[in-house]
């Protein structure tokens, strides 16, 4: 039921999220951990830490329970619809689950998705990933289950997915920030540096209230057990987060990347781990909002605060 009660703040905010599959704090080895590379400046957190730990660069990184409080190895489909809708998806359904969400869980996310939730209240929000054909070819209802949490959330918030064409009128950024893929793919598009990919989500965001960018190749590098890979995926996260961070105002913008369990800061197992995601928080309002968040499922809720009143 949509309540009456949601109405935006007088004076909103900007809001990005950067979503990054399969990134955990783990322990200080660079024989299986890519952030403890010397060369890692906003990486570099491990379990033997304090949190919440003070950055340099005016933010803070903390570490969410990406475990919901269930046993087994956290999965994609729970964390995400935890992270993304603010209810504790593994526990409502005893279980972790991995992928693309199931019914119950779709019902979950069409419901309080933090696109919903954002747009309920009034305020303006964007997926900025970019979609290729043939995603478009389908009606998306009759392939929903195949598709991952981020899409149905975006789906049914009925917020628009971008296309080749928004990225090249520079309004959204492929999953894989660079457009190798595309490119591969026989899509005539540009490359993109991971700093160009951090411009545009730092511009794009300052058009609306809040910004969804879902960066999924870590969680890949993890399940490959490839320390040589993994080490790229962390270097080009750094060289897109720093220019997002130089492309948006930060006294009128919050900034928080986090995850949904860890699995790349251990490539010496090939599945997830049970390690706290890692969470970085820049910006307007971080204060507020890092003593609230432990876990997963405290997100959504967290960052609602900064728009809207319920
Ligand atoms: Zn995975």
């Amino acid at each position: 039921m949509i309540s009456e009660n949601y109405s935006r703040k007088e004076f909103p905010q900007h809001v990005l999220m950067i979503f990054v599959d399969g990134l955990g704090i783990g322990e200080k080895d660079k024989s299986f951990n890519p952030c403890a590379d010397k060369n890692i400046s906003l990486f570099n957190h491990f379990l033997s830490d304090d949190f919440p730990k003070r950055l340099d660069s005016t933010g803070y990184a903390i570490g969410l329970d990406a475990t919901l409080g269930m046993p087994g190895l956290p999965q994609s489909a729970t964390g995400q619809t935890a992270l993304l809708t603010g209810v504790n998806a593994a526990r409502l359904l005893g279980r972790h689950l991995n992928h693309f969400p199931n019914q119950r869980l779709r019902e979950v996310i069409a419901e309080k998705s933090i696109f919903k939730q954002f747009t309920r209240c009034g305020c303006k929000a964007a997926f900025l990933n970019t979609f290729r054909p043939p995603f478009f070819d389908y009606d998306p209802h009759e392939i929903i289950k195949h598709l991952a949490v981020t899409t149905v959330a975006n789906l049914y918030a009925n917020l628009p997915f971008f296309k080749i064409d928004d990225l090249l009128q520079e309004r959204s950024v492929y999953h894989d920030m660079t457009n190798v893929s595309l490119r591969e793919l026989g899509f005539d598009v540009p490359l993109f540096t991971p700093k160009k990919a951090g411009k545009i989500i730092g511009k794009q965001t300052t058009k609306y209230h809040f910004c969804l960018y879902e960066y999924f190749l870590t969680d890949k590098a993890g399940h490959s057990r490839d320390l040589e890979r993994a080490l790229k995926e962390i270097f080009k996260l750094e060289e897109f987060l720093y220019s997002v961070l130089e492309n948006v105002d930060l006294n009128d913008t919050l900034v928080l990347l986090t995850s949904d369990h860890g699995n790349i800061e251990d490539v010496s197992v090939k599945g997830h781990t049970r390690n706290p995601a890692m969470t970085l928080i820049f910006g307007k309002g971080k204060e507020n909002l890092f003593p609230h968040l432990h876990s997963l499922s405290d997100v959504t809720r967290e960052l609602l605060k900064l728009n809207c009143r319920h």
